[in-house]
Formats: C-alpha cells, structure tokens, sequence
C-alpha cells in the first residue's frame, strides 16, 4: 500500500495476522467445537464478554487452527461502512479503489473481527446483513460489485454487553443473524493457569493475582466503570516477573486502570494491601 492509502486509511485501527503456531488459549467449554462448527457452515458468530475476558486471543486461536488470516479493526464511533469496504484514492495515474479490511477478507478469504462492534456508526452493521446470511454477498456500491464471500470467509464481531449504553446495543435484526458465544471469566483455577503461562510467574503468585480479582470484582463498590479482566492480571505478572514489587505491579497495573478517583483507587489499594500482607 503507499503513501497515500496508509494516510487515508490510518483512522482504522486494522491488523492483519496469518500466525502458523496457534497462541496458547485456554478454554472454557466447548467453544472451540463450536467455532469450528459455526465456521464450516458459513455461520458468522458474536462473541459477548466482559472486557480482557480472552476473546480476541480465542479468534487469533481459532484463526491459526484453522489457518485463516484475521483482518481485525477496532470499531470506535466514527469508523464508517466505507472504512470496511474501502474507498477510491486519488495519485498522479489517476483515481484507484483500495478494498477495506472487510471486502479484503470476504474476496481472499480469512477472519473479519469487528472488536466492540456496538462502537461503530449505525451504517455498518446494515453492511454486514446480507454477508451474515444465506447470500453471503457484499454489495459495493461506489464500484457497483456485488462480491460473493470466498468459501474461506467468516466473519467475527464481538462486544461487552455489560459495558454498553442500552442505545448501543445491536440490534435484533442484525444480532439473530450470528451464532452466540457468551464468554465470563475463567474458574480461579483456569485463571490462575492462564497468568502463569502468560508471565512465567510461580503458581503461588498466579494464585494470590486471581485471589485479588476476585475480590476485587466482588466489591461491594460498583462504582467502577468495568470490573478487572484477565489481561490486567497477565500485565500485573509480567511486572512481578520483570523483578516490580507485587503490591506496586498491582497498583500500577490494575488499580490505576480501574479509576481515575482518588478515593476509589485507595480503596482498591487497601484491597490489594489486604490481599498481599504478610
Ligand atoms: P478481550 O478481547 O476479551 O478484551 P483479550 O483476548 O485481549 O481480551 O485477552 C487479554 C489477555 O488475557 C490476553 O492477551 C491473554 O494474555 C489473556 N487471556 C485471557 N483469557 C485467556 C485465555 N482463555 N487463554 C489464554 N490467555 C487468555
């Protein structure tokens, strides 16, 4: 891609991945089982969850077993139907099309993750209704192309239910369209297994990082904006790891990421405090 492309496109946040050995995924139930079956029957799947709870890392996994390249974007609430379809550009020969990361993935073949798909403008999830179908098409109007998906295809969108504004919700049209995966945090046990091969940390240490998750999330005080997930445990571990004080990895990576007021960060202190006394 040039110059210009890069510039136009670079308010979508998209990677692309096409990783041979899967990453370490730890699973809940069957939702690998599923995945696999949802994929060859050509059904789309939505994945809910809290957020850290392990859902990209379960795509990227499920991608790399089946060998499919991921197109992941980041929604966010200006990301418009034309930055997945693409757009024409302009350079000295003239104007040229340049496919978006979904029309690359439904013409090649391979993984389209929309990530927190409730955050984008209203005019893409209409796009995404008759490739989550039977038609599997994606009309693109600016070329006048009606794209049949590649047998390959499979589109992925996932968000936090618990997160959202209730208008931001999908709607039923588009949400009974996909096969639903409900992901929760693992049990203590798969948690604590998750942080020691994410960090390299001792199990005893894994063990006291998911023991004050726990309370954490079962504090009373909900005024927090979102509970702890996983990734900020891994990022705690990797902290202890690298040779940070427990009490200051957890300071610095999960209370201080959970709020910006000081009473609530101070009251979160005290339990990591009481969780790491001795
Ligand atoms: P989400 O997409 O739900 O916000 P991620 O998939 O990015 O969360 O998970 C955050 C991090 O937590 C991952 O990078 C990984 O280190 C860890 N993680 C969470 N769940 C799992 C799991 N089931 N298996 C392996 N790693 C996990």
């Amino acid at each position: 891609m040039n110059d210009v492309s890069n510039t136009i496109l670079k308010n979508i946040s998209t990677t692309t991945n096409a990783l041979t050995s899967p990453p370490a995924y730890f699973a809940n139930e069957n939702e690998v089982s599923l995945f696999e079956q949802a994929y060859h029957n050509h059904l789309p799947v939505l994945i809910k969850g809290p957020t850290g709870c392990g859902k990209t890392r379960f795509v990227e996994h499920m991608a790399a077993r089946l060998g499919l390249t991921t197109y992941t974007v980041s929604c966010h609430d200006d990301l418009s139907a034309a930055d997945l379809i693409g757009r024409h550009l302009i350079n000295h020969a003239g104007t040229y099309w340049v496919d978006g990361p979904l029309t690359q993935a439904v013409r090649h073949g391979g993984i389209c993750y929309l990530d927190e798909i409730v955050e984008a403008r209203k005019d893409t999830t209409v796009i995404l209704h008759a490739l989550s179908d039977n038609r599997r098409i994606l009309p693109i109007d600016r070329t006048g192309e009606i794209l049949a998906a590649h047998p390959q295809f499979m589109l992925v969108i996932s968000y936090n239910p618990g997160y959202q504004h209730l208008l931001k919700g999908l709607k039923p049209s588009t949400r009974q369209r996909f096969v639903a995966l409900t992901f929760n945090f693992p049990s203590p046990a798969r948690e604590a297994e998750i942080v020691q091969t994410e960090s390299g940390i001792s199990a005893d240490m894994a063990k006291q990082l998911v023991t004050l998750a726990q309370a954490l999330r079962n504090t009373a005080n909900h005024d927090l904006e979102e509970i702890p997930g996983t990734r900020l445990l891994v990022n705690a571990a990797r902290l202890i790891q690298s040779g940070c004080e427990p009490r200051r990895a957890c300071q610095a990576a999960i209370t201080e990421c959970l709020s910006d007021e000081p009473e609530l960060v101070d009251a979160l202190a005290n339990i990591v405090t009481a969780v790491f006394a001795d």
